[in-house]
C-alpha cells in the first residue's frame, strides 16, 4: 500500500514539473497522476458466496498514520515494535488503516455490518461505502438490516446523510452494553467526550428502530452475536453460518494484520480496556486458529479476509486468496 502512495506522489511530482509533459510517454503518467483513487481501485469491493449467503466487504477508505509504535504497542519499546514491522517489510515511521464494512445477503436480507466514516471523511477520500454500494449493485434502500459492532466514529460515521438515515429502510441492531455505555451522562465530559457526541448525532436519531443484543442473540437465522469486549465496553463480533460453511466478523478485535496478531498481548492505542481488549484477542483469534474459519476484520489489509495460524505467542495472518471459491 505504500508503494502505492509513494507511486502517487512520484506521479504528481512528474506532473508539477510542467516541462516533463513534452513527451507522449511523460503524458500518459501525467494522466495517470490525475486518477482518483476510484479509477485506480475501480470497484472497491471484493464478492463471494459463504453456503447461501453472499457476502461483499466495501472499502470505505484508507489512511495513513505516523508512528506505528504510537498506536500498536504501546506498553513496548519502540524499537521492539519496529523491529517486529521490519520483519514484515514494514515500516516504522508510518502504518495504513483501512476500512472496511460487509454486506450480507441472506434469502430474505441485506444486512449491512458497519458504514465507515460517512460524509464528514469524504473530502479527504473516505466515506466511499455508499458510491461502491453502487458498484456492487446495491442502493442505500436495498439494505434491509444495519448491523453496528461498536459506536467508534469509523463504524458509524455513515448512519445518517446530512439530517436523514442514510438508509431509509432499515431497521438497526447494535449492542445493549456499547448503546448504553456511550449514552450515559456521565459520558458527555471527559476523555469520552467527543465520542459521546458522535454517537448522540448519528446513533440516537435511530435509536427508536434500534434492536439491543447481546451475546449469542440472532440478527437473522445464520447471523449469531458474540460479546468481544475490550476495544469498546460493549464490542460485539457475529458469527455468519450457512450450510454448514462458517466465517466471523471480528470487527475491531484486531487493527493490524501484523502487529495485533502476532503480538495479541500488545496494549492498543484504541483500545478503551487494554487488558480486556488482550483478553478477547486471544479468544477470538485461538477459536479462528483452531477452527481454520475465514475472518473479515474491518481493519484488515483490503478485501480484508484471511485465516490465521497460531504461532509462537500470536498468530500469522493468511489473507484470503481463492479458498472461499469453492
Ligand atoms: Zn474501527
Amino acid at each position: 500500500m505504500k508503494s502505492s502512495i509513494d507511486r502517487r506522489s512520484a506521479l504528481k511530482l512528474t506532473v508539477a514539473g510542467g516541462a516533463l509533459l513534452a513527451t507522449p510517454q511523460i503524458m500518459i503518467r501525467g494522466a495517470h497522476a490525475q486518477m482518483s483513487e476510484s479509477e485506480l481501485e475501480p470497484s472497491g469491493f471484493n464478492r463471494f458466496k459463504l453456503g447461501q449467503f453472499e457476502v461483499t466487504t466495501i472499502l470505505d477508505g484508507k489512511r495513513a498514520y505516523e508512528n506505528t509504535a504510537e498506536t500498536f504497542g504501546i506498553d513496548q519499546p519502540p524499537e521492539t515494535v519496529a523491529e517486529l514491522l521490519a520483519g514484515e517489510y514494514l515500516p516504522a515511521d508510518h502504518w495504513m488503516n483501512s476500512f472496511t464494512p460487509t454486506l450480507v445477503r441472506t434469502g430474505d436480507d441485506l444486512v449491512l455490518f458497519d458504514t465507515g466514516l460517512g460524509e464528514g471523511a469524504r473530502q479527504n477520500g473516505l466515506g466511499r461505502l455508499r458510491e461502491r454500494l453502487g458498484a456492487a449493485g446495491h442502493t442505500p434502500e436495498d439494505v434491509t438490516i444495519v448491523v453496528i459492532t461498536h459506536f467508534h466514529g469509523d463504524h458509524i460515521g455513515g448512519l445518517m446523510e446530512g439530517e436523514a438515515p442514510a438508509f431509509p429502510n432499515a431497521r438497526y441492531v447494535a449492542g445493549q452494553v456499547e448503546y448504553d455505555f456511550w449514552t450515559a451522562p456521565e459520558r458527555l465530559s471527559g476523555p469520552m467526550e467527543s465520542g459521546a457526541r458522535n454517537v448522540e448525532a448519528k446513533v440516537k436519531p435511530l435509536a427508536d428502530k434500534m434492536a439491543f443484543i447481546g451475546d449469542g442473540d440472532s440478527v437473522v437465522s445464520g447471523i449469531t452475536a458474540m460479546a468481544a469486549f475490550g476495544h469498546t465496553p460493549g464490542h460485539m463480533i457475529f458469527m455468519l453460518e450457512s450450510d454448514g460453511k462458517q466465517l466471523v466478523l471480528t470487527a475491531d478485535t484486531a487493527n493490524h494484520y501484523v502487529a495485533s496478531l502476532q503480538r495479541p498481548d500488545w496494549h492498543v492505542r484504541f483500545d478503551v480496556d487494554k487488558e480486556a481488549g488482550v483478553a478477547t484477542r486471544k479468544k477470538v483469534f485461538d477459536m479462528v486458529a483452531a477452527d481454520r474459519l475465514p475472518f473479515i476484520g474491518y481493519h484488515m489489509p483490503p478485501p480484508a479476509i484471511g485465516f490465521v495460524e497460531k504461532v509462537g505467542e500470536g498468530y500469522r495472518f493468511i489473507p484470503e486468496t481463492y479458498q472461499l471459491d469453492f
